[in-house]
């Protein structure tokens, strides 16, 4: 990260780092990581998640871990491991080691015969059905297995055969041996190993148990000298079983988790499950679809890592549930991309302009500043300039209102950069549409002032069409058509709040010649319009795609619209 970043802000999780650093109470440096299940892509909760592991460790001279928590065969896959290894890279992050939690199964596995040795564990040969019923309710205790009582000479044989795959799937589990009466549901017995009979990405058919989450995570924790466990509320009452576990397996001065809420955006899904069914029913292109709340999508629709760090930073850690308004991402990216980018002339819906006064075949080159004056950076390009423009059709109006500011039959308005121009009358076709504007421009006023002083009133934006090179507009809006798609529950199929204008393509937009010379991954400000970049995927030479990153802030286009 670059050295003129602003300090991060504060939060009780940094707070109580600084505490524990103090009091040296880990008695070694200070060591976070970022833990996730490789099956979907990262997503704009793991930001936070990134940003606060990475960051602190960064912050207190410590390390943060990549660990993959891939303990279920069925669901990971390598491409998701190294979406997330390029997506924590592309935030601006370095992992101090990294690892999976799938080499450890083999450390678990002794810690497992270590808790069936000390009368710790059992095997349990009930049905997943009598497991759960013998588990009780949040106001009942749960009931005793008939095979809690077995002897670790059993327990052990059991389960080295579970290991051998003498067993078919559910035939027995190794349960942790703890309380069947505890106030946490989850200290009642919980499961630590599961017969699965299928093929682990990473590990194939070496192992046919696979560790619960709770056994995995912990101790893989500990494993690797994890100081501060960072974790969302909802692994809250998971916090005993990893106190138990990492005890009981003998860590001195083992890891301590810290929960803190979950990010949650208004007009987005924050769950690699759900995003998964967005890509497998084809709502989006791919993970990688801007419109997604995926790294890779952000990243592809022109986001900056900066953008994004700042955002996290701006909504915080705490222990306090909440949504975060999509507002707050968009004026992120917006105010990271209003201090960068040049600005440029696109339009987006051409009208033809054709200058009657102006003399036919010139071409002349007009002056132009990448940047307004409130921006800190300077350059600038020539626009050429010629007796057909290009205008935006919506700055049209054949019959217009008072207040309308732009061109209408007998108005006069600015040229952005260039001279005054007065609409003399329209072409139509034969459906009645306007298809030409005949107009008159003034060579007194060129560079946008009037020698008489005559003001006008609107400043518009517009390309020679002489010049100008075709380009496709990807206009992208909220995927969601309302600010909590999950709200209905388990009732109502989250898919059916998907925007059907998430995507607008304007296919005939006209951009200035300029771009041309620009680099790929060059990003513009079009005049009145938005921040845009080039499709990193479809954009070509001779056939320019541009997404829309981010719309201006409201305010702007009236700003700009008064000229
Ligand atoms: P998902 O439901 O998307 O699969 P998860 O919680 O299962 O999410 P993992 O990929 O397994 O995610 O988790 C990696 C880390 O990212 C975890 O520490 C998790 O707590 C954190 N994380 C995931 N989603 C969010 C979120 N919305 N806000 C903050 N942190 C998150
Ligand atoms: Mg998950």
């Amino acid at each position: 990260m670059s050295d003129a970043a602003p300090e991060p802000r504060s939060n009780f999780i940094r707070d109580l780092v600084a505490t524990d650093i103090e009091s040296g109470r880990f008695g070694r440096p200070i060591k976070t990581r970022f833990p996730p299940e490789p099956n979907g892509f990262a997503h704009i909760g793991h930001v936070k998640s990134i940003c606060l592991n990475f960051g602190i460790a960064r912050d207190f001279d410590g390390g943060c871990n990549l660990r993959f928590d891939d303990t279920n065969p069925e669901t990971e896959d390598m491409k998701y491991v190294r979406a997330f290894e390029e997506d924590v890279r592309w935030l601006g992050f370095s992992w101090a080691g990294e690892y999976f939690a799938s080499d450890y199964f083999e450390k678990l596995y002794e810690i497992a015969e270590l808790l069936v040795t000390r009368g710790k564990a059992y095997v349990d040969s009930q049905n997943a059905e009598q497991i759960r019923a013998g588990r009780g309710t949040v106001t009942t205790a749960g009931t005793n297995s008939p095979f809690r009582d077995r002897s670790p000479e059993e327990n052990l044989d059991l389960l080295r055969r579970m290991k051998a795959g003498e067993f078919a799937d559910g035939a027995h589990v190794l349960r942790a041996k703890i309380d069947m009466a505890s106030p946490n549901m989850i200290m009642r017995d919980p499961l630590l190993l599961r017969i699965r009979k299928a093929a682990h990405y990473r590990r194939g058919d070496a192992w046919c148990i696979y560790p619960l989450y709770d056994f995995a995570h912990g101790l893989s924790d500990a494993v690797e000298g994890i100081t501060h466990s960072l974790c969302t509320l909802e692994f809250k009452d998971n916090n005993d079983i990893y106190k138990w576990l990492v005890t009981e397996a003998g860590f001195e001065r083992p890891p301590e988790q810290t929960e803190f809420s979950r990010l949650e955006l208004d007009y987005t899904v924050v769950s690699k499950r759900k995003l998964l069914r967005l890509v497998n029913e084809k709502h989006v292109s791919g993970w990688d679809d801007p419109r997604m709340p995926t790294i890779a999508g952000m990243r592809r629709r022109g986001v900056r890592p900066e953008a994004l760090r700042t955002f996290a930073d701006t909504v915080g850690v705490s222990r306090k549930p909440q949504r975060t308004e999509l507002a707050t991402l968009e004026h992120a990216i917006r105010d990271d991309l209003n201090m960068e980018v040049p600005r440029v002339l696109c339009v987006t819906k051409p009208l033809k302009v054709v200058l009657t006064n102006y003399p036919e075949g010139q071409v002349e080159e007009l002056d132009a500043s990448y940047y307004p004056h409130d921006v800190p950076k300077t350059g600038s390009r020539k626009i050429p300039f010629s007796r057909e423009l290009w205008v935006e059709r919506d700055d049209f109006m054949e019959d217009p209102p008072k207040k309308f500011y732009r061109l209408a039959p007998g108005r006069e308005v600015r040229l952005r950069y260039g001279y005054f121009i007065r609409c003399e009358s329209v072409v139509k076709d034969d459906a009645g549409n306007v298809i030409e504007l005949r107009c008159t421009y003034d060579p007194a006023t060129r560079g946008g002032d009037a020698p008489d002083g005559r003001k006008v009133q609107g400043t518009i934006h517009w390309v020679s069409a002489a010049r100008a090179l075709d380009c496709e507009l990807r206009m992208y809006d909220r995927l969601f058509r309302v600010p909590d798609p999950e709200a209905g529950g388990d009732d109502v199929d989250f898919l059916t709040m998907v925007n059907p204008e998430s995507l607008v393509t304007l296919s005939g937009a006209k951009i200035e010649p300029s771009v041309a010379r620009d680099s790929d991954d060059a990003r513009y400000q079009f005049e009145r319009t938005g921040y845009f970049w080039r499709d990193p995927v479809d954009s070509r030479p001779e056939r320019l795609v541009f997404n829309r990153i981010v719309t201006l802030r409201d305010g702007w286009a009236k700003v700009v619209g008064r000229g």
